[in-house]
């Protein structure tokens, strides 16, 4: 049994599919966060899986999103649907609901949010609703977890016994009834070869989708009759096709919920947002309140609670390899593998893992900021300005998600209406720092600025907003001409964000990191281990400066003269950047032949403080880590786009480090 999950963006999917599956998919007050579908089996159900759909409010497909949802109940064909509505927005969400009844899938309606339905003194009479829209209706709340076993229990006895949808009429007559009856007479034996029901395929040929219209196979002489239908119908209900449907489906949805729902007052949630939307996304204060938060979240992180926790943290994996090292000393082990235990193995991850406190607090933060509904908000505040160049707020969302990890972040741009929205987008996230960049920043900073990295931090991600949206603009001007796509997005109530995917984010973020650090760095450890501690006949060098990895960077290091820096260290830590950006200082760790704590020390006779500058602007924007080069490609559909990108990024990231440098060496 499978049965597909629907509803609106914010109706709670995410949160019920956690319920249902006990899996752990992000939950975000925040629409578009469910790009793809997941699928997961029911807890204690043998057999039964739900798909989380992303969120729609039609079938009508004018998204991307409603494309995913429609061909995987077409195509797919669930045994049920499980249709989730926000219960403190009923009107709106039941116009999806019609248009799934007609689909003719057993369905169940799960009324979600109850509980503050209830707590705002509203009621719904569950059977009145039941029997004006014919299929089962359970109240629940998915986030407190009640109602969820009824409606497993329901969902399984529409789907086991094929219990369909009893009502599928939304109006007895006038022009759109007779229309509809007319056009799934016509329609019929190919829908049914299709294994469409005729009526979801008449009112599909109304609103005129092509993919259905195609797929039905209708002949031209068929076409032009249903045409003729529906120009009738047009001229005599005095409304266009789509507004004389919209309009059918909402007069019924008037009479259901005028006898089924005693409203409640407005919302103390919905009460509170208002006046705190005042001040937050004010005219004058938004932009203002957006910077001053981020500035408290970057203080807390990198200046105050992170800082002292990646500190104790790296001294613990200090003394952890000291006593290693004493201990394989004691043993009299072979000095090379030694080596790669303590000079490679704890140097390098051991100097990646003492930062991922900064990366769980920096998380903890944002995920409150996204799951109160701000993150929203910010993007809608953003949609103003963004628009002058030729992005919207929907890019923003792409750009936030960014902060985190360009690969989701790419992933994300699929909810953008337009190519051309999409391709823009993609080529600005990168620019975008994401948080494998952070122990770069956070090394260089206590190297180099320990009194100020607050500024340092805030300055480097404002510089990647910066660069990138200069980027867009240049290529709004040229190779992609054209506005963006409307951009239209709900507005949720602030809520008080959940204990749960605020923790279930942190870790999130800390189980992929830690992946990380023991899989593609561990690997890029030992490989730089490798190369720094053989020459090209394999026997072991005294320094590592006669090794072959310093025969490569040679190579490559006077590229860097202009920025700065040239030393085949530096340039091979870039390169080993690219597997993933934590790697650039596991390899400095490596090749420096030092352990984090004086790290710092060492660093000082590489560079100065102007030469680091350049050195983290270029790491700010040179290329995407692997893994996010190839998310590129796969959503660009092509490998010379996304080698344009790595180049692009390297030339800019190039231009702008030797732009900087040269300033600052002026100055100084
Ligand atoms: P989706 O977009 O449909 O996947 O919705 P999500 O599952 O991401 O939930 C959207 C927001 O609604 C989150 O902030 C949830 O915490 C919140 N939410 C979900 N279910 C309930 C519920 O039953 N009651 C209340 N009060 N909030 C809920
Ligand atoms: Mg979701």
């Amino acid at each position: 049994m499978v049965y597909a999950l629907v509803g609106n963006q914010n109706s709670g999917k995410t949160t019920l599919f956690n319920q249902l599956t006990g899996s752990n998919q992000h939950v975000g007050n925040f629409p578009g966060v469910t790009v793809e579908r997941k699928i997961g089996e029911i807890r204690g159900e043998a057999g039964a899986a739900v798909v989380d759909l992303p969120g729609i409010y039609s079938l009508r497909p004018y998204s991307n999103e409603e494309i995913v949802t429609r061909d995987f109940i077409l195509n797919e064909k669930p045994d049920g649907i499980i249709n989730i509505v926000d219960a403190t927005n009923i009107e709106r969400n039941l116009y999806l609901t019609l248009q799934l009844l007609e689909m003719h899938i057993p369905m169940v309606l799960a009324l979600n949010m109850m509980d503050e339905v209830r707590g705002n003194g509203g009621t719904i009479d569950l059977k009145q609703l039941e029997t004006q829209i014919g299929i089962p209706v359970v109240a629940i709340s998915a986030i407190k977890n009640e109602g969820v076993e009824d409606l497993i229990n329901a969902i399984g006895e529409v789907s086991g016994r094929r219990i369909y949808p009893k009502v599928t009429d939304f109006c007895e007559k006038g022009p759109v009834h007779r229309c509809i009856h007319a056009l799934s007479h016509q329609v019929e034996d190919h829908a049914e070869e299709n294994g469409m029901s005729p009526r979801f395929a008449a009112s599909k040929i109304v609103e005129g989708d092509t993919d259905v219209i195609k797929g039905l196979k209708l002949s031209q002489n068929e076409l032009e009759l249903m045409e003729h239908s529906i120009a009738e119908m047009e001229q005599d209900s005095e409304m266009d096709r789509n507004a004389a449907l919209a309009d059918m489906r909402y007069t019924f949805i008037e009479k259901v919920c005028e006898n089924a729902v005693i409203k409640c007052e407005e919302s103390k949630e919905h009460k509170r947002s208002v006046k705190i939307d005042m001040i937050l996304t004010g005219k004058y204060f938004a932009i203002p309140s957006f910077l001053l938060i981020m500035l408290l979240i970057f203080w807390l992180t990198f200046g105050v609670i992170g800082a002292v926790l990646s500190d104790l943290l790296s001294m613990g994996i200090d003394s952890v390899a000291a006593w290693t090292d004493k201990a394989l000393t004691a043993y009299g082990i072979n000095p090379v593998v030694k080596s790669l235990v303590i000079d490679g193995i704890f140097a390098g991850v051991g100097s990646v893992l003492s930062f991922l406190p900064i990366i769980v607090v920096l998380f903890f933060f944002l995920s409150i900021l996204e799951d109160s509904g701000y993150m929203a908000r910010i993007a809608f505040v953003m949609d103003k300005p963004l628009r002058k160049i030729g992005l919207s707020g929907k890019s923003f969302v792409s750009m936030l998600i960014g902060f985190g990890c360009s690969v989701p972040a790419v992933m994300s741009s699929r909810t953008l209406s337009s190519d051309r929205d999409k391709k823009l987008t993609i080529l600005l996230i990168p620019f975008i720092s994401c948080s494998a960049k952070i122990p770069i920043y956070a090394l260089f900073t206590a190297a180099f600025f320990p009194k100020h990295p607050v500024l340092v931090m805030m300055g480097l991600y404002l510089l990647g907003i910066l660069v990138g949206l200069l980027v867009a603009i240049v290529l709004n001007h040229t190779v992609f001409r054209g506005n963006s796509m409307p951009f239209m997005m709900e507005l949720p109530n602030y809520r008080f964000p959940s204990v749960k995917s605020v923790l279930l984010l942190m870790w999130d973020k800390a189980k992929d990191f830690l992946q990380r650090a023991f899989t593609v760095i561990f690997l890029a450890t030992l490989i730089i281990w490798f190369l720094q501690t053989f020459d090209s006949r394999l026997n072991v060098v005294a320094d590592s400066k006669d090794s072959l990895l310093a025969m490569v960077g040679r190579y490559i290091a006077p590229i860097f003269i202009p920025l700065g820096f040239n030393d085949w260290r530096v340039a091979t830590s870039l390169i080993s950047g690219f597997t993933a950006k934590e790697a650039v200082v596991s390899t400095l760790s490596v090749l420096t032949g030092t352990t984090m704590s004086n790290l710092s020390e060492t660093l000082g006779t590489i560079f100065t403080p102007a030469t680091a500058v350049s050195f983290l602007v270029f790491t700010l924007l040179y290329t995407p880590c692997v893994a996010a080069v190839s998310t590129i490609r796969h959503e660009m559909s092509s490998t010379w786009r996304a080698l344009v990108v790595v180049l692009m990024q390297c030339c800019v990231a190039w231009l702008t480090a030797c732009v900087i440098y040269q300033f600052l060496c002026l100055l100084f």
